[in-house]
């Protein structure tokens, strides 16, 4: 059989378009090497942070106005519930980049935002001990959404569109002879498709290596660390941190990159408590096969101790469990969502998460269905759909 498309990777971003091409009637195989949602990539930890305001460029705000809305759709069509909107107090040192980024793309969009002081912010959520000069932004509406979740709903909308899935398959590799795309799994077998889209996260940049498309996009796998905090005694961690009262938050508090946290629910399939890391560009590459995956008791002292600082809760509390997750940077901090290279246009690529994609997975999965269908929508050269949305 000859498939219209092949999805590469079935985490966020390729799970969106796998079910975006199935609904429109696109015979379409999905493929992953291993069983989504797994905790070997970039989607698991529970929870991710979504908000309108966008301090790393305000062209993103159309696009997440569409996030929005389509999170709420994907919620009531599957009912599951896949955002919270909890509020999200977001800022730090006097000048710091994410509050004025925040107030330029929200005042560019017309978006409602409120400007606090660290010590407005201590009073009215009195979880935080943060210093009074501070500047900081809060957003009603922002809070997270629930990317386990968030792919086993996009899986259910594919399957029940006709999509084809093949879990614990790995692709070795690929060629586009110009007409068809010819892709090669880990036990030999070969399909055929129209379109190959390339959604393999953390594992993108070393099967992409050989494009120099790609080579300049600088595409580095990044480990990040998650921890989840709670009380020793056991009793409901939430409670002590007042997270039923407490935003998301993220921090830059002059000391490289920015702490954030975000409440973590005990429905979400994690220690009820505090979820906390550093949100931090630039990590030493790592390759996602022998990547280290343990947590050193050093990884989590230095984030404990951060978020101690400013969130009263955690200098009594203890870590409950760790995680380690990937991101994927680019040299911009952008996403790369664009056709492979001109020798191979049949190759649709969606890498480079930088640590802030999952948000955009719905419209993603849109933006690339229609590359599918249409190629002149992605085909005009690297970065096209970012420069075409203003982005860059
Ligand atoms: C700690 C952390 C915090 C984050 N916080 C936020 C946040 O608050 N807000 C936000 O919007 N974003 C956030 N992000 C980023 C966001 O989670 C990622 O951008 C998003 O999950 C990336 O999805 P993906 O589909 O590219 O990768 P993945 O979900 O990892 O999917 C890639 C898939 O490809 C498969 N695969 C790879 N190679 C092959 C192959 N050769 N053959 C078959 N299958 C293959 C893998 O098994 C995997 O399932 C965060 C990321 C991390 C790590």
């Amino acid at each position: 059989m000859q498939w219209d498309a092949v999805i590469l990777g079935l985490g966020g971003i390729g799970s969106s378009v796998l079910a975006e091409t199935a609904t429109r009637g696109l015979r379409v195989l999905g493929v992953d090497r291993f069983d989504p949602p797994h905790a070997m990539g970039s989607s698991h930890g529970g929870s991710r942070v979504i908000r309108l305001a966008y301090f790393e460029h305000e062209g993103y705000v159309p696009l997440l106005r569409e996030a929005f809305e389509s999170f709420d759709r994907l919620s009531r069509d599957s009912g599951v519930s896949l955002i919270h909107r909890t509020g999200l107090l977001q800022g730090g040192i006097e000048g710091n980049e994410i509050s004025r980024g925040t107030l330029a793309s929200a005042q560019r969009h017309g978006l409602r935002v409120e400007s606090l002081t660290g010590r407005d912010a201590s009073r009215r959520f009195p979880a935080f001990d943060l210093p009074d000069a501070w500047e900081l932004v809060y957003e009603h509406d922002a809070g997270f959404v629930r990317p386990e979740e968030t792919i086993r709903a996009q899986l259910r909308r594919a399957r029940a569109a006709g999509a084809t899935i093949r879990t614990n398959t790995e692709v070795i590799d690929f060629e586009d002879d110009g007409r068809k795309v010819r892709v090669r799994f880990a036990d030999g077998s070969v399909v055929e498709a129209g379109a190959l889209v390339v959604a393999g996260g953390a594992w993108a940049p070393k099967l992409l290596a050989q494009y120099a498309s790609m080579r300049a996009f600088n595409l580095t796998p990044t480990r990040q660390v998650i921890l989840w905090i709670g009380r020793s005694d056991g009793t409901d961690g939430l409670a002590a941190f007042g997270t039923s009262a407490m935003p998301v938050w993220l921090f830059e508090d002059g000391e490289g990159g920015a702490p954030y946290g975000i409440p973590a629910f005990a429905e979400m399939g994690s220690p009820s408590g505090l979820k906390v890391g550093v949100h931090q560009h630039g990590g030493d590459a790592v390759d996602p096969a022998s990547m280290n995956r343990e947590v050193s008791s050093r990884d989590a002292s230095a984030i404990l101790a951060r978020v101690a600082r400013r969130v009263r809760a955690a200098r009594e509390a203890t870590v409950v469990s760790t995680a380690t997750c990937l991101y994927t940077e680019s040299h911009d901090g952008h996403f790369v969502i664009d056709a492979l290279d001109p020798l191979a246009p049949n190759v649709l690529v969606a890498t480079a998460c930088n640590g802030h994609a999952f948000k955009f997975v719905p419209v993603l999965g849109k933006v690339l269905a229609e590359g599918i269908q249409d190629r002149s929508s992605l085909l005009s050269g690297p970065t096209a759909f970012l420069r075409k949305t203003g982005v860059v």
